[in-house]
């Protein structure tokens, strides 16, 4: 096996964002998921909780996530109150106990779809049902164009520290061809309201290679998006995931997607980082460039990759508590009835073996750019460089990584192309499947 993708973007999800894949994942684990629940904490790692907000105003030919544009305020209000619920249930299992809350992230779809008065119910609702002090960072994704000044107050008034604006490109034209519902006059709109409030940390993300994308377009972009100085810059190279718009018309028509080729996608990913580079910013992970600084982590990552425990809540969310995997209902309405009637909306999930565990951690750290053996030697008892040793052996040769110090780095290619790296590192029985 080599890291070589092929080089045209073909349909299929490259990015890894957890181990075993989600594709071996099953509604057989859901009552082993809910006995872990139920049982006292086996170790004291940190806890997270993740919201999902799952409503957009339009949806992107590019998306995979479970969004909704058609739900009315009504809709909305019901699913705040069934996230309540869920809270609510969850706080009364024994595997919390009671647990502070270490970060927060609200994701989506677009938690900044809600209105004033549901942003301060959300606001309101998590206060309700979790411990706040020890909260280090609170997440918010935000959609430009749903951003009024007044929202972005309420936004900072809830308690949020790390406010993620999802610009994904500066081109009106190309941000229209993809399906966006903002343009580039909204980002710079809104940015002046975001800089003119106190939030710790601003991320703004860029997609490398959307449909339409030229090189004086993406030179462009970094250029902007370094102008506006956020503290840190990500950027996602586009992939074809099943069940986006453009990836049925490759299936269905064998449409040519327009999505840039991998080494195109790199290419441009490889020059934004040295933008960033010259501009101060140094590499925070394989995707993310960010201000040196106390204001430079990233805690929801960084903690998660270290094996957290983050309770997924929300239609469709991804948890993973006390190394058991697990998914919320995937859809609006048995999800909010589940949590109507007092039920816990687990759909399926995965109880993971101590090797699948090690593994996870492993790869998803290899994502920040280097790994040392003896964390995992204390947490595992393994020696990573010896029970992986073709593996990394293999990545070596591939120009991938060097040695550093007894651990391994990841060369500048090797961060280019992290996720074509990791599944070498899987069990035989996942590899050649589909993730998702
Ligand atoms: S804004 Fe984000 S979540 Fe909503 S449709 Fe677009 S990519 Fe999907």
């Amino acid at each position: 096996m080599t890291t070589e993708t092929t080089k045209k973007t073909e349909v299929g999800s490259y990015f890894v964002a957890n181990y075993p894949p989600f594709s071996a994942w099953s509604p057989d684990y859901a009552e082993q998921v809910t006995e872990r629940l139920n049982g006292a904490p086996a170790n004291a790692a940190p806890v997270g909780l993740y919201a999902h907000i799952p409503f957009c105003r339009k949806r992107c030919k590019f998306c995979y996530f479970r969004v909704y544009t058609d739900k009315t305020k009504t809709d909305r209000d019901r699913y705040l109150d069934a996230l309540g619920k869920e809270w609510e249930l969850l706080g009364q299992c024994p595997v919390l106990g009671g647990r502070p809350l270490n970060f927060i992230y609200v994701g989506g779809g677009t938690p900044s779809a809600l209105n004033e008065q549901q942003i301060t119910t959300f606001g309101e609702l998590l206060r309700k049902h979790w411990s706040w002090d020890d909260v280090e960072e609170f997440t918010f994704e935000c959609e430009p164009g749903t951003l009024t000044e007044d929202k972005v107050q309420l936004i900072r008034d809830i308690g949020v520290t790390r406010l993620s604006l999802g610009v994904e490109n500066f081109s009106d034209e190309v941000l229209k061809e993809n399906g966006r519902a903002h343009l580039s006059p909204e980002v710079y709109t809104a940015y002046d309201w975001i800089r003119a409030r106190d939030f710790s940390q601003v991320n703004i993300d860029l997609i490398s290679g959307m449909v339409g994308e030229t090189e004086a377009n993406w030179k462009d972009s970094v250029r902007r998006a370094i102008e506006l100085s956020p503290s840190s810059v990500t950027i996602y190279q586009m992939e074809l995931p099943f069940n986006t718009v453009y990836s049925k018309g490759v299936l269905s028509d064998g449409e040519d997607s327009g999505v840039a080729d991998w080494p195109t996608k790199r290419r441009w990913v490889r020059y934004a980082f040295e933008q960033l580079a010259e501009a101060g910013y140094a590499q925070s992970s394989a995707y993310t460039m960010a201000k040196p600084g106390e204001r430079a982590g990233f805690v929801y990552r960084d903690a998660l990759w270290h094996g957290a425990d983050m309770i997924g809540t929300g239609v469709a969310s991804f948890g993973y508590v006390q190394g058991a995997h697990m998914q919320n209902l995937d859809s609006f309405g048995p999800y909010v009835e589940s949590c109507e009637r007092g039920e816990l909306p687990i759909y399926r999930g995965y109880s993971s073996t101590a090797h699948q565990q090690l593994v996870r951690e492993m790869i998803l750290q290899m994502k920040l750019g280097k790994l040392d053996g003896a964390p995992f030697s204390e947490k595992f008892g393994v020696d990573i460089f010896d029970r992986f040793a073709d593996g990394f052996q293999a990545l070596e040769r591939e120009g991938m990584l060097t040695r550093e110090n007894g651990g391994i780095r990841l060369t500048d290619e090797g961060f280019l192309q992290v996720d074509a790296c990791l599944p070498r590192f899987y069990e035989p029985e996942h590899q050649r499947v589909r993730y998702t």
